[in-house]
């Protein structure tokens, strides 16, 4: 199978046997990372992530489904030593507890992997674990051993052996897990660093105060990917109720122009933008249409409507720029949904209030229409 993305997961199941039975983890995970992004990867403790993450190092294997990392299809055609060989060049990792040699000095442990590897001439190798040593700031720690520095100085090692290879992606599962504020900032700057210059970094974290650092975020719960534009649209809902979302919504492509929604129609379907954008269109006088706003990925409409029991009077289009997705829950999923989240409830009240106090100021310029940007 081929892939130009970084990451591209199709279709994972991963099922752990035991004792007590049969335990499906992940339940048919398609996930696509393009190169130079930076991902967080968040869930409830025991949802998948690790296993997740575990799929695309090759440390574990899918039950089915493909994984082709950096445009190596990881389980067809490979067996275990041809992935680990594979792992050493094109991958880093980094764990919550660093795993570091204890009995080696952090220079040397940042070497480990060259060898590994065998990549860089022999003589080059000390040079270049310093090198990253310094990238991280401990040029000056390089010959202590791992218990003679700080734990947020251990993981920054640990990161440098990670990139000792200088391997195009970094994968972290809860990296500042066991580190103070402080430190967790650092590691996340120096992320953000590693992605400026091109590397693709993906990290599982508990920490939402992380994820907003990140350029996209991807919630799994229960051995599911919640559709990100849903956590971006009711970021109030429980995991679980996003989950339910994405899996009730009928998903809907339009071509660039096509109509959404026309004006007078009466609205059944609440719709949230999951790629491309939309217009929002009133015809004026002479039957000229003009677009009074636009909408994006992870912005909604037709919730004043199903609210309010009325009528289109803007119509929505496709914009004319690429093709658009959208998910659509009906009427009734939509007023279930808010009964079982009042928070979304409010939330989207206020939005309605918003829009319809834009409505007024519109009315009193001469405009009709329902204002959802
Ligand atoms: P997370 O990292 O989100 O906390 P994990 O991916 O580690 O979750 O685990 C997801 C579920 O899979 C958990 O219920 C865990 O007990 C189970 N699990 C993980 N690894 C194994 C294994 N090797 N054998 C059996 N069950 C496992
Ligand atoms: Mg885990």
């Amino acid at each position: 199978m081929n892939s130009t993305a970084m990451v591209d997961v199709r279709k994972v199941i991963k099922v752990f046997k035991n004792a007590a039975g049969e335990f499906t983890v992940l339940k048919g995970v398609d996930l696509t990372i393009e190169r130079g992004q930076f991902v967080s990867i968040v869930g409830k403790s025991g949802s998948g992530k690790s296993t997740l993450l575990n799929m695309f190092t090759g440390i574990d294997h899918p039950t089915s489904g493909h994984v082709i990392v950096n445009g190596t299809d990881l389980y067809t055609g490979m067996n275990e030593s041809g992935r680990s060989l594979w792992r050493g060049k094109n991958l880093g990792i980094v764990f919550q507890f660093f795993q570091l040699l204890p009995m080696l000095s952090l220079l040397e442990n940042v070497m480990l992997p060259m060898d590994y590897a065998d990549m860089y001439d022999f003589d080059e190798r000390p040079k270049r674990a310093l090198e990253l040593l310094t990238l991280v700031g401990l040029e000056t720690q390089a010959n202590k051993l791992p218990l003679a520095v700080s734990t947020g100085q251990q993981q920054l090692a640990a990161i440098a052996r990670a990139l000792a290879t200088n391997p195009p992606l970094l994968v972290a599962d809860e990296p500042t897990g066991n580190l103070d504020s402080r430190s967790a900032d650092t590691i996340i700057r120096l992320f953000e660093q590693l992605v400026a210059e091109g590397k693709t970094v993906v990290m599982v974290t508990h920490d939402p105060s992380l994820t907003e650092r990140t350029t996209r975020n991807i919630i799994i719960s229960d051995g599911e990917l919640i559709d990100e534009s849903v956590a971006l649209a009711l970021p109030l809902l429980k995991h679980r109720q996003m989950l339910k979302v994405t899996q009730k919504a009928q998903r809907l492509t339009f071509t660039p122009g096509q109509p959404i929604m026309r004006r007078d129609q009466h609205v059944e379907t609440f719709f949230i933008i999951s790629r491309g954008e939309v217009d929002i269109v009133l015809e004026g006088k002479n039957n000229q249409d003009f677009t009074v706003s636009k909408l994006m990925p992870g912005q909604y409409f037709g919730e004043v409507e199903l609210i309010r029991g009325g009528k289109a009077i803007a119509s929505v289009r496709a914009s004319g720029e690429s093709q658009v997705e959208l998910l659509a829950l009906t009427r009734e999923d939509f007023h279930d949904l808010l009964k079982e989240s009042p928070i979304t409830e409010e939330a989207i009240a206020r939005t309605v209030q918003h829009r319809l106090d834009e409505n007024k100021s519109g009315d009193q310029r001469g405009w009709r229409f329902w204002p959802f940007g």
